[in-house]
Formats: structure tokens, C-alpha cells, sequence
């Protein structure tokens, strides 16, 4: 499992009431993509419950330095860059985000945000980690895996969830 499987719907801060909005694949292009990258870089909409906000992504075109390639029928594509703080669409702060161990621990639903809790908990009883999940799991920061910080790793994941 790879980070990329928790980007089907990603929690954020809605730019216009800050309540909670959701970044999807926009309805119309759900379907019909072979590869995970087809949906990846398909268009994508935010939709606010609270405010009723839309916005619409659509994918940029490759051009030198732009970041990673996509090449569809229509050309090479920009691909959107996972892995930090902000959701990689609109670059808006994530719903699930908050400062801990002086870094910022984050998530993009809570799907992803339970594996991560499952994963340091496991550590901490020495149980086995969950199936499927070692990629992402090995590339986790240092930070959310010492042993030291375990506590207020999941302390703070906890809070997350409960607000989530
Ligand atoms: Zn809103």
C-alpha cells in the first residue's frame, strides 16, 4: 500500500468557511481508469457540506522542471506531488493536521489516519503491523516511529480522529 491509496479522498480546510471539505475525483471522470495514475491525475472537484463551496481541478500540462510525467492520449501531464501537510491539488492544509513532536503529523482520511495509529500501536505491543501496508509504513519520518515519541504520536492521532 502506498500513500497515493489513501488520495481518493482527501480531507482539507475549506478556503472560504475553514470547516471541513473534501478533495475526489470530479464525478465525471471516475470511471474507466486502468491505471492508478489515470485517476490520480484526473480532474478533481472540492466540495464543502458546510458552505456548499466548489472548486474544480483540472491537470496541467508537463513542461520541463514541472515535476513528474504523466503521458496520456492528450499529451504528457503534470503528476500531483503527495507527502506533505497540504493536499496535493490545492495545495490547501489538510482537515487532518496537527503539530506534534515539533513536526506536523498528518493524514488524508481517516482510513489512512487509522493505519497510522494501528501501525504505532502495534510497535508499542509488539504486535504484527498491518498486512499490505509496509511501503507506506517504511517511509514514514523517524520521527513518528521512535519509540520515544510514541505517546504523543498517538495522542495526537487520537485528537485528530476525534475531531475528524
Ligand atoms: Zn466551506
Amino acid at each position: 500500500m502506498r500513500l497515493w491509496h489513501f488520495a481518493k479522498e482527501i480531507l482539507v480546510r475549506c478556503p472560504r468557511c475553514d470547516g471541513r471539505a473534501l478533495v475526489a475525483v470530479h464525478p465525471d471522470h471516475r470511471d474507466g481508469h486502468t491505471y492508478a495514475m489515470g485517476w490520480l491525475t484526473a480532474p478533481h472537484r472540492l466540495t464543502c457540506l458546510g458552505c456548499a463551496h466548489i472548486a474544480e481541478w483540472v491537470p496541467r500540462r508537463w513542461s520541463s522542471g514541472a515535476g513528474d510525467a504523466y503521458f496520456t492520449g492528450g499529451g504528457a501531464r503534470v503528476v500531483p506531488a503527495f507527502g506533505g501537510p497540504d493536499d496535493p491539488y490545492f495545495g490547501l492544509p489538510l482537515w487532518l493536521r496537527r503539530p506534534c513532536c515539533g513536526r506536523v503529523l498528518w493524514a488524508y482520511n481517516v482510513p489512512h489516519l487509522e493505519l497510522l495509529e494501528a501501525y504505532v500501536a502495534a510497535s508499542q505491543r509488539e504486535r504484527p503491523t498491518p498486512a499490505g501496508s509496509q511501503t507506506l509504513l517504511e517511509r514514514l519520518p523517524g520521527w513518528m516511529k521512535a519509540a520515544g515519541n510514541r505517546a504523543e504520536v498517538l495522542a495526537a492521532i487520537r485528537a485528530l480522529r476525534d475531531g475528524a
